[in-house]
C-alpha cells in the first residue's frame, strides 16, 4: 500500500468538473488579473468567514509582510513570534525593517508558548505574532490580554488554520489583522500561489489593498509606492469554486484524525497531538513525536507511508538568523523537539485501510 502524505490529485478529481469550468470561464472572459472573479472570491471569502474585509495577494507571505508594513511596522521595532514555524513568520517581520524576537514553543500545542512572552516585550515590541500552527489556534485570551497591557498589535499566521477555532471563535478574527495562505497544499488550496489579509478595520483594509496594488485603488492615480502582490483571476476562481467544500473538507480531517487518535492509542513510544481545551484543531497537520524518529520515519518510507518533518531546524538556529545569536539553551523546547516530530499523512480523502496502515507499521516498528 502506498499511503502519501498529501493527495492533490484525488481532491481535483473529486470537484473535476466545477475546477475545469472555473479554469474555462476565466481563460473565455481573459479576466487574469484583478477584475470580477478576484472581487468574488474576496467578498466570498469574507462572508465565510464573517470579517468586512479580504484583500487577496499573491501569497501567504506577502500578506503578512503587507499587513505588518501598513500598521507602521519599521526599523527599530521588534515584533514577538514562534522559534518553530516556516520562515514567512518571521523573514516578514525583517522585510518591514524590525527584528523579530523568537518564543520558545509551547510544551504541548508546539506554538508560541504564551507564558514566555512577557520577558520578551521591550519599549521596542510593536506587535506580537502569533502562528495558528498545524490547524490549533494559540491560547488567544492570554495573548490579547498582553497585547492589551502593552498596546501592542496582535497579527494571526493562519496560513495552517482555516476554520480552526478558540472559544468559539474563528482564527483570524481575534487580531487587527490575519493573513492566510492558500498555497496548494494548504487546508484551502490553489493551483499555484494565493493568500489573503482579513480584517475588520477598514482604515488598515484600504492601506493594504493600495499598498498591494502599486500604491493605487484606482488605476494611475499612485497615492504612494506599493508593491505588486495580486492574486490572478485563475487563483480566484479555483478558490471560489473550492470553498464551498472547506467545511466538508476539514470535517473529514477532524474525523481522519479521530481514528488515528483510535488506532494510535497505546503506543507508548509515541506522544500524539494535544487538543487545546474550547478549540477546535483542523488538522492541517497531525503531529506526533516519536522515539527514535529518523529511524521510525526511513522505516514507514520503506513501507510506502511517506512523512515530513515540520520543521527540521527552528527559525532562530537557522543561518538566516545567525546575526541575532539565538542558541539552543533560549528555546529549549523547540529545539528538543526537532528531533522527535513528525507529520504522518493527513488530508481529507484519506481511507481507514491507510490509516490502519499507517498504525500497523508504527507499532511493528516498535516491535521489532
Ligand atoms: C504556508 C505558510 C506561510 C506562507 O504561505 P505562502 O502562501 O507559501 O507564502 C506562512 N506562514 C506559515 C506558518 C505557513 O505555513
Amino acid at each position: 500500500m502506498q499511503v502519501p502524505f498529501v493527495d492533490l490529485k484525488l481532491q481535483y478529481q473529486s470537484i473535476k468538473t466545477d475546477i475545469d469550468e472555473a479554469i474555462e470561464v476565466v481563460i473565455a472572459e481573459t479576466a487574469f488579473i484583478g477584475g470580477k472573479y478576484v472581487n468574488a472570491f474576496e467578498k466570498a471569502f469574507a462572508d465565510f468567514y464573517g470579517v468586512k474585509h479580504c484583500i487577496s495577494c499573491a501569497n501567504g507571505t506577502d500578506s503578512l509582510y503587507i499587513i505588518m508594513k501598513m500598521l507602521g511596522i519599521g526599523a527599530g521595532d521588534e515584533v514577538i513570534t514562534v522559534a518553530n514555524s516556516w520562515i514567512s513568520s518571521s523573514e516578514t517581520i525583517s522585510q518591514t525593517g524590525a527584528t523579530p524576537v523568537f518564543v520558545d514553543s509551547h510544551p504541548d500545542f508546539y506554538s508560541i508558548d504564551e507564558s514566555l512572552i512577557e520577558a520578551k516585550i521591550t519599549p521596542k515590541t510593536k506587535a506580537i505574532l502569533p502562528v495558528h500552527l498545524q490547524g490549533q489556534v494559540c491560547e488567544m485570551d492570554a495573548l490579547l490580554a498582553l497585547c492589551k497591557k502593552y498596546n501592542l498589535y496582535l497579527i494571526e499566521d493562519c496560513a495552517q488554520a482555516h476554520l480552526s477555532e478558540y472559544k468559539g471563535q474563528r482564527a483570524g478574527t481575534m487580531g487587527i489583522a490575519a493573513s492566510f495562505s492558500f498555497y496548494p497544499g494548504k487546508n484551502l488550496g490553489a493551483y499555484g500561489d494565493a493568500g489573503c489579509i482579513v480584517t475588520n478595520n477598514e482604515a488598515l483594509a484600504e492601506k493594504c489593498r493600495m499598498y498591494a496594488r502599486h500604491g493605487a485603488l484606482i488605476k494611475h492615480q499612485h497615492q504612494i509606492e506599493g508593491i505588486n502582490s495580486r492574486m490572478d483571476g485563475l487563483q480566484a476562481a479555483i478558490l471560489s469554486a473550492k470553498l464551498p467544500y472547506l467545511q466538508e473538507w476539514t470535517e473529514q480531517r477532524i474525523a481522519n484524525a479521530a481514528y488515528y487518535y483510535k488506532v494510535l492509542a497505546n503506543i507508548p513510544q509515541i506522544v500524539l497531538p494535544a487538543v487545546r481545551p474550547h478549540s477546535k484543531h483542523t488538522y492541517h497537520l497531525f503531529v506526533i513525536r516519536a522515539q527514535q524518529r529518523d529511524a521510525l520515519a526511513a522505516y514507514l518510507k520503506e513501507k510506502g507511508i511517506e512523512t515530513v518533518i515540520h520543521y527540521p531546524v527552528p527559525l532562530p538556529l537557522m543561518k538566516a538568523y545567525e546575526y541575532l545569536h539565538y542558541t539552543e539553551k533560549d528555546i529549549p523546547l523547540a529545539a528538543a523537539y526537532k528531533h522527535e516530530i513528525l507529520s504522518i499523512p493527513m488530508f481529507p480523502e484519506l481511507t481507514y485501510d491507510q490509516m490502519d496502515y499507517v498504525a500497523h507499521a508504527i507499532q511493528s516498528f516498535y516491535s521489532k
